[in-house]
């Protein structure tokens, strides 16, 4: 398995994201997993069952892309085949975020899509997130579920169980798990006390080409 790059750098950023995750309340316990592109071949991955609090550097997983198998101490999360079919179907996508968020896991029990009602959501996502239909964790039948339904978008819920945020970065991953979080929580709360009006099809597009084309500093990544 070639893996080239600074896997240690790559691994403290995931050991950051994962406390990030574990403080702002989008996993509880050792729910969730994170995981990001170590080369074309291959990525680096949290492991089953060890908490957040507890996470170290060596505890990381290096899972191969095509063969699943892995290099570490630890076995890896139960859902690196979801994380692998991701990564080989999306090429643009470096980072993998997948989270237990509570009011996205309400729309994720209810098997309804969010739609893209606020602007942050329009600009960041791109449109709806879509359900994944209903699999165990960590089967095959939901990597290729979680695939469909993410197609080329940036979020993808999956029914009954959580949410899962893609980015070229950690960084990009995370806060478009959070962007749907708080979508999720304003839509539930809108529709509850009133009528919601959604963004329209022209209206997002625009939405997302200008923050594509103008958001944050020329010639960084700046997004915040
Ligand atoms: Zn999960």
């Amino acid at each position: 398995m070639r893996d080239n790059l600074d896997t240690a750098g790559m691994a403290g950023e995931i050991v950051a994201t994962c406390r990030v995750m574990m403080s702002t309340g989008l996993v509880v316990g050792t729910w969730g997993n994170v995981s990001r592109r170590c080369s074309p071949e291959s990525f680096q991955i949290t492991p089953s069952g060890v908490p957040y609090s507890e996470l170290l550097l060596e505890d990381l997983v290096v899972v191969d892309l095509q063969t699943g198998s892995c290099s570490g101490r630890l076995r890896p999360s139960t859902e690196a085949p979801l994380h692998a079919a991701i990564y080989r179907m999306r090429p643009d996508v470096g980072a993998i975020v997948h989270t237990h968020s509570p009011y996205a896991a309400v729309f994720a029990v209810n098997r309804a899509e969010i739609p893209p009602l606020m602007e942050e959501m329009a600009q960041l996502v791109g449109g709806i997130v879509r359900v994944a239909r209903y699999a165990a964790s960590g089967s095959a039948e939901l990597a290729e579920g979680a695939v469909a339904a993410l197609q080329d978008g940036a979020a993808v819920l999956l029914a009954n169980h959580g949410l899962v945020g893609v980015g070229r970065t950690l960084k990009d991953a995370l806060t478009v798990c959070q962007v749907v979080e708080k979508s999720a929580q304003v839509f539930l709360w809108a529709r509850l006390s009133g009528t919601p009006h959604l963004l329209g099809e022209q209206e997002v597009l625009e939405l997302r080409r200008g923050f594509l084309q103008n958001y944050g500093q020329p010639g960084t990544n700046a997004r915040q």
